[in-house]
């Protein structure tokens, strides 16, 4: 049956990013793949065409999708929007709506790119973690939230951060499953020296583990994984958390490879649905300019069809063509070392469809 995919350009660079993956698409299309797809908006482009960052339209359409593609959202033009018209608010929207609640970020080190990262070539070289961040839950959703006079009549604001059990239940499973298919270990990330939701979600962690007894599990403190991500990255495979300790943590991995412009994310419900898209915000700095690197949301294509679509092959077809560009020499100014030749959006979009012959 033909999968459908929506697509969701987004603010900035979005559309120009966007326009990349969708060469991958048309030429993946000609090779035979049963896919069709779909515009829509989300964000502030949503705002400005309808009013509102995840409208009606979109949503019915998203609900219809069997998986979505998103670039970016957000930006300096809409900062002095009220909250619940924000761009973010928009993410979080579909977020919930499609209840993606699995977030998976791979943070793999390119041998041709292990220079450009921050930490010595010897510490990064050949990692390959996944960073599992539960992602709609948690402080983000919590309720009670908001603006009060405290007991000794001062202002204050406060959020309520819980976890269900049902909740940190199905994120585990995601976890060792995944770990099944790496190197069969999940270290799970909390506060559980401080928070009674960390103390739960840990309890909770070590009985779902009890039907994966293949994988080992290990605990981490989030500070000290703070600390031991850039001290010694590669003794993780699979790092599962909440959503506000993995939304740190998963920037954090991200620096570990070099560049943001190279790293594709996927959002999962229970049935594999998902969303995909580019770790990186819409860029307002670069957009319009022919600068922004493609290659992150063309991997979240690859992502799809590994997750989504169950076609790994087609996933590893253009983790390979990206695997070429790079070899061949060709590099956008984020990943560009000194002295390196820099080509722009389109042209390293040109270069992966031809990579995938
Ligand atoms: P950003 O990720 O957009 O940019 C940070 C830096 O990385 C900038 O210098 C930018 O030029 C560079 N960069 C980002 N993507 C790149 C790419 N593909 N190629 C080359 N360079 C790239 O983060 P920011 O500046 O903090 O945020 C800008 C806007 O994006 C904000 O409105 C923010 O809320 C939004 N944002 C959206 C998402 C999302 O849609 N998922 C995620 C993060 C931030």
């Amino acid at each position: 049956m033909t999968k459908k995919i929506l697509i969701l350009p987004g603010d900035y660079i979005g559309p120009e990013i966007l326009g990349e993956a969708v060469k991958v698409l048309e030429t993946l299309k000609r090779g035979g793949a049963d896919i069709a797809w779909t515009f829509g908006h989300l964000g502030g482009a949503a705002y400005d065409a309808e009013g509102h960052p995840y409208p009606p339209s979109t949503q019915k359409a998203a609900r219809e999708a069997d998986a979505i593609l998103l670039g970016a959202v957000g930006g300096p033009k809409y900062d002095e929007l009220p909250r619940e018209l924000r761009p973010e608010r928009g993410l979080l929207g579909i977020r919930k709506d499609l209840n993606l609640f699995a977030n998976l970020r791979p943070a793999r080190v390119y041998e041709e790119l292990a220079d450009s990262s921050s930490l010595k070539k010897e510490f990064i070289a050949g990692l390959d973690i996944l960073i599992l961040r539960e992602l709609t839950g948690d402080i983000y959703f919590g309720q009670p939230r908001g603006r009060r006079k405290n007991a000794d009549g001062h202002d204050e604001g406060f959020d309520t951060m819980h976890y269900s059990r049902p909740e940190v239940e199905r994120i585990a499973r995601v976890a060792f499953e995944a770990a099944r298919k790496r190197s069969k270990r999940v270290c799970s990330v909390d506060k559980e020296n401080v928070l009674d939701t960390s103390r739960f979600w840990r309890e909770v962690v070590v009985q779902v583990h009890k039907e994966y007894p293949d994988v080992e599990l290990s605990h981490m403190y989030v500070d000290n994984a703070a600390m031991q991500l850039v001290k010694k990255p590669k003794q993780f495979d699979v790092i599962v958390t909440g959503n506000i300790f993995g939304d740190i943590l998963s920037d954090e991995a991200s620096m570990l490879a070099g560049s943001i412009g190279m790293l594709p994310s996927a959002s999962l419900d229970a049935n594999n649905k998902g969303m995909y898209e580019p770790i990186h915000g819409s860029a307002p700095d670069i957009a319009g300019q022919n600068k922004a690197n493609p290659l992150a949301t063309i991997l979240s294509v690859g992502m799809m069809f590994k997750y989504s679509f169950n076609r790994p092959e087609v996933s590893d077809r253009i983790e390979n063509a990206v695997k070429k560009v790079l070899q061949q020499g060709h590099r956008t100014g984020d990943i560009a070392m000194k002295g390196e030749k820099i080509i722009g959006t389109r042209e390293m979009g040109d270069a992966v469809v031809a990579a995938l012959g």
